[in-house]
């Protein structure tokens, strides 16, 4: 198949309505969020849903999120809206945030991954919202990657990824968020955060009171588990190279690699220590590190690396959405320089 690519910057018009018509027509088409780009097909239509799981290679039980542009679309999507999710909405969509209810009947099983419950989000990037308001659809949209890659943060690298297997891209340029929406699920008493974004637990907490936080966020499911979140549990993010991440302060981070002939990851401002580096973001910027880690995740493979060290970012507020992607990225691999000093 010839994947077709359209930039939303010369051919808006046409952007929208080719994207429009190849969606109505039960195609998958790669489309520009401010999260990270998503693979979007009619969350409605079991056949073309299939399709993103056939395009990007996703196990089958790995739910897909539904995207929205107005409240309307909501309702019948669900079985009811319960009063936090209301008051949360009104203050983060359209946003980076993605709520869990309990679905309805119109939501098929291979969207939900099979699930009794359905993750939608209402995303703020102005062309995704202008899409599903005149292609009259609702959007499953994960990630455009293939499953278990870094997502993708601009046209180049879905292209990359999804050449020959979709029929059309939509290029909007990079994603101004660069790490998907922060996932929380409203189907218990006490909501749960299932993936930390750029929508902080501390807003959240300031908003509704408090979360509670998976424990897939920060640490590896055992193998026998059973995950909240279906995505926590397969490998992700994970460039070629082997990464670990080392926690101790910059001097312990050089002194550890000077004598190893691999790569770092390091923040901005830090790469003249090493010879060879990437950058994700400066160290007391968790959003510039967000907005660079995927980025940074691929061009070391574009560098050729195999072995890679990574500073290890802080987890407070944006940082959290961080750490949880480069520790899967890392397959949970992590050097403590630190608790080595302290023992
Ligand atoms: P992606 O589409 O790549 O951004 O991934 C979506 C994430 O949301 C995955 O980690 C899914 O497992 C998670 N997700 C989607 N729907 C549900 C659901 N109904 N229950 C729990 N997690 C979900
Ligand atoms: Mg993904």
């Amino acid at each position: 198949m010839e994947t077709k690519v359209i930039s939303i910057k010369t051919e808006y018009e046409n952007a929208l309505k080719t994207a429009g018509r190849l969606l109505n027509e039960g195609c998958v088409v790669a489309i520009p969020t401010e999260t990270v780009y998503g693979l979007a097909a009619n969350a409605l239509n079991p056949d073309a849903v299939k399709k993103i799981f056939i395009a990007k290679g996703r196990p089958g039980d790995n739910p897909l999120i539904v995207h929205i542009s107005d409240l309307s679309q909501l309702q019948p999507l669900v079985k009811s809206i319960p009063g936090k999710v209301k008051i949360m909405a009104e203050k983060f969509w359209p946003g980076p945030l993605t709520m869990i209810m309990e679905k309805s009947d119109i939501v098929p099983d291979v969207t939900s991954g099979g699930l009794d419950t359905v993750a939608i989000r209402m995303p703020e990037n102005a062309y995704a919202r202008d899409l599903i308001h005149t292609s009259g659809l609702v959007l499953a949209a994960p990630s455009a990657n293939l499953s278990g890659s870094p997502s993708p943060t601009n046209a180049k690298y879905v292209f990359d990824d999804m050449n020959g297997r979709i029929p059309l891209i939509i290029d909007g340029g990079p994603c101004d968020i660069g790490v998907e929406s922060t996932v929380i699920s409203f189907t218990n008493d006490k909501p749960r955060l299932l993936r930390p974004g750029k929508v902080t637990v501390e807003e959240i907490e300031d908003l509704i009171g408090e979360i509670s936080i998976d424990d897939a966020v920060l640490n590896q499911l055992k193998d026998n588990e059973k995950a909240s979140s279906p995505g926590m549990k397969y490998k992700h993010y994970a460039p070629k190279a082997d990464i670990s991440i080392v926690k101790g302060s910059l001097q312990d981070f050089i002194d550890y690699t000077s004598d190893k002939d691999s790569f770092v990851l390091c923040f901005e401002g830090e790469e003249d220590n090493f010879k060879n580096a990437v950058t994700f973001g400066l160290a007391d910027d968790t959003l510039s590190e967000a907005n660079r880690l995927f980025d940074a995740l691929r061009e070391l493979d574009e560098k050729g690396a195999k072995t890679v060290y990574a500073r290890c970012p802080d987890t407070k507020g944006v940082g959290l959405a961080v750490y949880n992607r480069l520790i899967r990225s890392a397959g949970f691999k992590i050097i403590d320089l630190q608790s080595k000093e302290n023992s």
